[in-house]
């Protein structure tokens, strides 16, 4: 080792152990957690004589704390080893093989709940004992606190054997934490980093009141130390017999004949994990036989018949930099986190979201904090808290600017409202260069080329002050300047001449007229048939449209009436924008009437508000999960496993890129026979 000494990194695991396990307020990532301990391991590993048996890596968890009283385990609780790719698990089964002399005949998978490990003791059927893991020998008596957790059974059915003992995973539903996260904050107390700490924090109270208002619940996924109880052969029985005595088990678990199954669990589960109530940092795979577990016995610290694939961390704690504002295209100011770059949730995180000014007090952050950060599935990075701790003093209080840091006029914050708002208007260059995105957008005017690259460019040269310049732009004007080139040019050109020709509609949507989304604009358009009939039209004559409401109608007359509006539009004509439909409404924009998509995987032409819109703007809608009512799952790169399954099984369609511009384009009969 460099500078730091064997003793030296056993003392910072000790301690980073003590935080989550004792006082549930990590100070780091359960990545870096598992980093410092692998690097122990390795040291170890290479150097056996160095083992203590007071190593971090001969024990389980930690000393439990003195809060509680001690309860000694009749069968030790374990950890579980880890597996972090399919190679990993064929490892682990050739161990297990060569030990059985034979590859175990069968698993059972279950979701890795993210939550506290707890020993129930039951006799006669009655809740006798509930305990923490603590060392693995030795727990605390938790059972005042467990005992007001309703998803635990006080009193078990039927014939209970005379001494049973069940072992689960109590956890915190994500909406319940949420809830508790809020709640936390308003009362200006502590935030927790995820729901694990908040459950096991919520259940090692010293006020079973405490627990009881919080919302926990349980998962049971395994008997322990049981006499007089029925005779079992298989892990997947000992599920169905606990279910019987009135355990909550796990309904996503399933019993499979070999690895290759188990891979395909993995994958499924790693994709449709964001859509359950419950955190999951993994799949616990079970060797099914209870006589081939026997034979394989346990480690130190763990089953050899069991093992854990842990999932990529979708939390990390970094350093926030800086936080910095946005101003979008109406004028909203957002302010953001500027971070020491972090992986997390698969990618690398330099921004996450800090949604208005109130949010960064009410969750406290400061800069220079060392702040969590949660990436989970699509969901945009966002900053949970702050790591109090870890406050050096330093850190520094933000304040909402008093000026647009892009166009240097006022930013007010309306009265009882929490969106702060540059008054720069198309001054700010922010703003424009927002509207223009939005304009060229692909549900807006969609002009090929048209990129933030392409944006920024126009906007510094002063070449585009408004959406309407878009059309008096000379090929002259980029023609030599780096990367534009004849054909790049004429390309854009040729972008820009066919969004003239774009029906009301897309243009509607490119001028961003507050709460006129896709289809208002659509029905808008097809009622007034132009952008003239709209400005003269009064507030009751939108109103009276089918599906606009008053809120709609105000806003469209607002935008009418506003003094930017008819030069504007003007303007757009004069360069030759459409600005009517001249055929009667076709079916074009209802082309995906009654048509339901699911798109999965990474498309290479749409985001997947991008693909959302174009579908709505036909009509179309687009749902987060395959049922009998979807027309067609989009399948892009790497699609979701799960989701191409419950295609295949209930018989509906898989259509790639190709298609779906080919279904965008035609509408339902881009899909053939419906393969
Ligand atoms: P583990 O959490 O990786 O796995 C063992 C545990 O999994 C069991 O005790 C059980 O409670 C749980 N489990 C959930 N679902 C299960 C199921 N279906 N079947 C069986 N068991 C199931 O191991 P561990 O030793 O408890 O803890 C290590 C974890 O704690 C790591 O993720 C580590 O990063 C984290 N940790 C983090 C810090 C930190 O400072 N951030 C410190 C210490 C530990």
């Amino acid at each position: 080792m460099d500078d730091v000494t064997i003793e030296q990194l056993r003392d910072q695991i000790r301690y980073h152990a003590h935080r989550y396990y004792v006082l549930d307020e990590p100070e780091i990532s359960d990545a870096d957690y598992d980093a410092l301990l692998h690097q122990l391991v390795a040291i170890e590993a290479e150097q056996p004589d160095l083992i203590t048996p007071d190593s971090p890596t001969q024990r389980i968890g930690t000393t439990p704390s003195d809060l509680f009283a001690p309860v000694t385990h009749r069968e030790p609780m374990f950890s579980l080893d880890n597996a972090e790719s399919t190679g990993d698990l064929e490892a682990w089964e050739d161990r297990a093989a060569r030990q059985l002399g034979h590859a175990p005949s069968g698993y059972v998978c279950e979701l890795k709940i993210d939550g506290l490990a707890v020993s129930l003791t039951y006799e006669n059927g009655v809740l006798v004992r509930a305990a923490t893991r603590g060392d693995g020998t030795t727990g605390e008596d938790i059972t005042a606190n467990v005992r007001a957790i309703e998803a635990v059974p006080l009193r078990l059915f039927g014939d209970a054997p005379e001494t049973l003992e069940a072992r689960g995973e109590i956890y915190f539903p994500i909406h319940a934490f949420e809830a508790l996260n809020a709640a936390q904050l308003d009362a200006g107390q502590r935030v927790f980093a995820n729901p694990r700490n908040a459950a096991a924090g919520s259940v090692r109270q010293k006020d079973p009141a405490v627990t009881a208002s919080r919302d926990l619940s349980i998962w049971v996924y395994q008997l322990g130390f049981v006499q007089g109880g029925p005779d079992l052969e298989r892990h997947w029985e000992m599920m169905e017999y606990l279910a019987a005595l009135g355990f909550r088990t796990n309904p996503a678990s399933e019993a499979v004949d070999d690895l290759a199954a188990v891979e395909r669990y993995v994958a499924e589960t790693e994709e449709a994990r964001h859509r359950l109530d419950y955190q999951t940092d993994g799949v616990v795979i079970k060797v099914d036989s209870l006589d081939e577990q026997a034979q394989l016995g346990f480690t130190a610290k763990a089953p050899r018949w069991a093992i854990a694939y842990k999932f990529p961390p979708e939390e990390q704690i970094t350093m926030l930099r800086g936080i910095e504002v946005g101003v979008g295209r109406t004028g909203r100011v957002t302010p953001y986190a500027v971070l020491e770059p972090v992986f997390v949730g698969g990618v690398t995180v330099t921004n996450a979201t800090l949604h208005n000014e109130d949010e960064v007090h009410r969750k406290d952050v400061r800069i220079g904090d060392q702040v969590i950060v949660r990436r989970a599935g699509e969901v945009i990075p966002e900053v949970v808290g702050p790591v109090v701790s870890l406050r050096t003093g330093a850190e520094k209080i933000w304040n909402m600017p008093d000026d647009c840091p892009f166009c240097g006029n006022p930013i007010v914050l309306p009265e009882g409202e929490k969106v702060a708002r540059c008054t720069g208007g198309l001054e700010c260059p922010s703003r424009l260069r927002e509207w223009l995105s939005h304009f060229v957008g692909r549900s807006g005017m969609d002009i090929e080329g048209m990129g933030y690259k392409t944006i920024d460019l126009l906007i510094s040269e002063g070449l585009i002050n408004d959406p309407a310049d878009i059309f008096f732009l000379e090929p002259e004007a980029l023609l030599g300047r780096e990367g534009w080139g004849e054909l790049s040019v004429g390309k854009l050109m040729a972008g820009i001449d066919e969004a003239r020709h774009r029906r009301p509609a897309r243009l509607l949507i490119g001028l961003g007229i507050r709460h006129v989304g896709g289809s208002v604009a659509r029905v808008l358009a097809r009622t007034f048939r132009s952008i003239d009939a709209l400005m003269a039209a009064s507030e009751e004559e939108v109103a009276a449209v089918e599906g606009v409401g008053p809120t709609i109608a105000r806003s469209v007359r607002d935008w009418a009436t506003a003094p930017e509006t008819a030069p504007l539009i003007e303007k757009l004509r004069a360069g030759g924008v459409q600005l009517s439909d001249s055929e009667p409404e076709a079916a074009t924009g209802d082309r995906l009437s009654g048509v339901t998509l699911v798109v999965t995987g990474t498309l290479a032409g749409f985001s997947r508000d991008e693909a959302k819109a174009a579908v709505e703007e036909r009509g179309g809608k687009v749902t987060g999960s395959v049922s009998k009512k979807t027309t067609a799952v989009v399948a892009g790169d790497s699609p979701g496993g799960s989701k191409l399954t419950k295609a295949v099984e209930l018989g509906v369609p898989i259509i790639d890129e190709g298609r779906f511009v080919l279904l965008l384009d035609q509408g339902p009969p881009a899909l053939g026979d419906g393969t």
